[in-house]
């Protein structure tokens, strides 16, 4: 039976559909605001950059957008990162990576006040998520998750297998699951035997970034797979196309996967608002609605 397809832009939907409720709910009392950094031209950058400026606009939030040549200084930066955070209307700060070379982006994301820092980078959110305390979460790890939960409704004692461990995805999305009480198995380039250890997992997360890396035949079957992999690969009539981490044909083993595209990238711009909304309730000392 081929596998249940998650439908990542749905789920986002209904997700960002409820912000903006909560968001003009509360209109009285505040309006969240995002400022959203970006240095230079990365043309993918500067899709993402207008995708969430307009994603945070639909949700009824204010958007701040701060565009700085490739050739601004560490020092200019964390001058507009000290305003920022000095700045009440701004709720919740992103700072677009990667960052030019001249700009160390561990010392910009430390420089950000943790309670606006709605990637959820900051070291203070990091050891809080590890802590299992209320931190703001990264994006992409919280959609991934809220994910898996559609097909589960919990994810207790599941065995777990991340692949990737990088501070963006891979080890977030670990923390998330072992906070889930999933049994959660971090993998990554150093693995031995990764198919085999791949064939354990009850849910499978693909954080890699090579394409269709993960063989239908690693995936126990029925399992459920979270694919965050995004890679551009040459389509037909010499056009690009996205592919995720994991093979296409993985949906004959797999019991539910996410497509890419229209998976977990989705729900991380609605994440993204999520914590900017609660950003703002925090800092208005208001429970976080959702
Ligand atoms: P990264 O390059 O920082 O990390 C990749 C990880 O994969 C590393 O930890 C590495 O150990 C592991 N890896 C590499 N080769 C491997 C191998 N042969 N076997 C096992 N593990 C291996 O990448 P990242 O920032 O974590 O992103 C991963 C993917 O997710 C990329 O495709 C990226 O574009 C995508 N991504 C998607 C979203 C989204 O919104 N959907 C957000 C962030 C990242």
């Amino acid at each position: 039976m081929a596998a249940q397809v998650i439908d990542g832009k749905a789920e986002a939907a209904t997700l960002r559909g409820k912000i903006a409720q909560e968001v003009a709910r509360l209109r009285d009392k505040i309006t969240p605001g995002l400022a959203v950094v970006l240095v230079g031209q990365n043309p993918a950058s500067e899709v993402y950059v207008k995708s969430k400026a307009k994603a945070v606009q639909e949700a009824g939030m204010r958007a701040f957008d701060h565009k700085l040549p490739e050739t601004t200084s560490e020092k200019d930066l964390l001058a507009l990162v000290a305003k920022l955070n000095a700045d009440p209307a701004v709720n919740g700060i992103l700072v677009q990576l990667p960052l030019p070379s001249q700009i160390d982006s561990q010392k910009v994301i430390a420089a950000l006040d943790p309670a606006k820092d709605v990637d959820g980078f900051h070291p203070v959110n990091v050891g809080k998520l590890s802590s299992g305390l209320r931190a703001l979460v990264p994006c992409t790890p919280l959609g991934c998750v809220m994910l898996a939960k559609t097909v589960h409704k919990s994810l207790a004692g599941m065995d777990a297998v991340v692949i990737g461990r990088s501070n963006i995805v891979g080890k977030p999305v670990a923390q998330l699951l072992l906070a889930e009480n999933a049994t959660v198995t971090i993998a990554h380039s150093k693995t031995k035997d990764l198919p085999a250890t791949c064939r354990r997992a009850d849910l499978l997360v693909a954080a890699i970034g090579k394409a269709e890396f993960v063989r239908k035949d690693w995936i126990k079957p029925g399992a459920t797979v979270i694919d965050v992999g995004i890679n551009r690969v040459p389509g037909e009539g010499g056009k690009s196309k996205i592919v995720g981490d994991v093979a296409a044909d993985a949906k004959e083993t797999a019991g539910a996967l996410t497509p890419v595209p229209g998976g977990v990238g989705p729900m991380t711009i609605a994440c993204l608002l999520l914590n900017t909304l609660r950003a703002a309730c925090a800092q208005n000392n208001l429970e976080p609605p959702l």
